[in-house]
């Protein structure tokens, strides 16, 4: 222990010093440089935006509702909301949840939403509304996906990454000759996918779909409802992590869950008073509500980051591919740009197959403005290695890391790179391959 927190002092240190160097834009995203020992690891502790002053304005997260006469309570019990907004009894639903709830229905052109307390919590719960017996994912799919229908024991039914309409259809016509009732099947698409950013046939997909008559819902957290629009694609549910690009600062870990059809939401919104797992704290209702109005001008800069970093990672001698939709060279370019047209903060890098691991990772250990964290669509730069299982999809060779562009300037991120990245560049690459 005490090791590590001199090696953390050091760090904060090196990290201080680079600050010094960096335009007010960085420096504001980065001060005070935390120490990751001292704040629990989380960057903004004290919050963001003008969420205080709505919340304050809120129920604070009550859980009795109060009503005038017992005739009130009786009205709002039958149909499970309050006359002021949220719902009969605190715990499902406040008024700061319904508020974020219309707002994001609105967005997508939905009957209507639920918000739950984590983007796995809104999958988790969407699947659970309607327990099929199996469900037909993309091999990319959200790792933790995988964890929770396993626990459920609900089979998983695999199609590949990048599915055309027809490997798609193939699929399902054997689910379907296993599966003859309809709602034993769920269709699910997440795309691009997690880690490696394929992209299926998206429109073949919902048309097999809908021809077969199964309910099709898709995670939508990698374009948000600013890159893409699946409900009017033809998608039934939209399953959306806010815990990244609509709260923007990894303080609102929350998940909503947008239906197309009024039966669907409420098979969903029974399925969570059922299970009491509805409950989201009003603060990071309201820091979602009012930061979902910047979710474009965000994306848009995190896109633009995004791409002068990939541009960066493809001159260098140890990297052999940059996996990303957005670059004209990938498989998935015509699919990106029918369905999506802009990208968004991510990209993963695949490094020489000749590079030691340690190698790589001095690299990562190198770095000022990237942090090693999980989850994304933040202010803060950040970096994970990407181990991605797959077993219908071909992984590329090499050690890969996802890495996500934040909203510093991004000058200073090419800074960091470039100073972080010396040790690779004297190796000679011609000798390894
Ligand atoms: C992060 C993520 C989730 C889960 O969101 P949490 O709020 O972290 O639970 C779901 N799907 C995708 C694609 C994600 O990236």
């Amino acid at each position: 222990m005490a090791d590590k927190i001199l090696e953390t002092s050091s760090k904060c240190e090196a990290r201080r010093a680079f600050l010094t160097f960096c335009s007010p834009k960085t420096r504001l995203l980065h001060d005070p440089v935390s120490d990751p020992y001292e704040v629990s690891g989380h960057p903004n502790p004290a919050g963001l935006g003008e969420a205080s002053s709505f919340s304050q304005k809120g129920s604070w997260g009550q859980s009795s509702v109060l009503f005038p006469l017992l005739e009130t309570y009786r009205a709002a019990d039958e149909c499970g909301r309050a006359p002021y907004g949220g719902a009969e009894y605190g715990i499902p639903l406040t008024p700061e949840a319904d508020a974020v709830c219309k707002k994001i229905a609105l967005l997508h052109k939905g009957q209507g939403a639920v918000i739950c307390s984590s983007g796995l919590a809104a999958i988790a719960t969407t699947v659970d509304a309607f327990s099929p017996k199996a469900v037909l994912i993309p091999d990319n799919v959200y790792g933790p996906m995988i964890r929770f229908l396993n626990r459920r024991r609900i089979r998983q039914i695999r199609y590949p990454a990048g599915a055309s309409a027809d490997e798609f259809h193939a699929v399902l016509v054997r689910a379907r000759s296993e599966y003859a009732k309809r709602e034993d099947l769920l269709v699910y698409i997440e795309a691009p996918g997690s880690g490696t950013f394929e992209i299926p046939d998206i429109d073949g997909i919902i048309a097999s779909a809908k021809e077969a008559e199964l309910r099709i819902v898709m995670d939508n957290t990698w374009a948000s409802h600013i890159r893409f629009q699946p409900l009017e694609r033809g998608v039934d549910i939209v399953v959306q992590a806010t815990t990244k690009y609509e709260g923007g600062y990894g303080d609102t870990p929350s998940g909503v869950v947008i239906a197309k059809h009024l039966q669907d939401l409420q098979i969903i919104a029974d399925e969570l008073r059922a299970t009491g797992n509805g409950a989201v704290a009003p603060t990071t209702c309201a820091r979602l509500y009012h930061r979902i109005d910047s979710t474009e001008e965000r994306l848009n800069q995190h896109a633009d980051t995004a791409g002068r970093l990939i541009e960066w990672f493809l001159k260098q001698p140890f990297v052999t591919a940059v996996l990303s939709p957005t670059l004209e060279t990938s498989s998935y370019y015509e699919r990106f740009q029918r369905y999506f047209g802009k990208g968004n903060s991510l990209f993963s890098v695949v490094f020489h197959p000749g590079l030691a691991a340690k190698n790589i990772e001095a690299f990562v250990d190198e770095l000022n403005l990237f942090w090693v964290a999980e989850s994304w669509g933040g202010h803060l730069s950040l970096v994970l290695p990407v181990h991605a299982k797959r077993e219908v999809t071909t992984l590329p060779k090499g050690y890969i890391l996802r890495f996500h562009a934040g909203l510093e300037d991004y000058q200073d991120l090419l800074r960091d790179l470039n100073e972080a990245a010396e040790c690779l560049q004297a190796i000679d690459y011609q000798r390894l391959s």
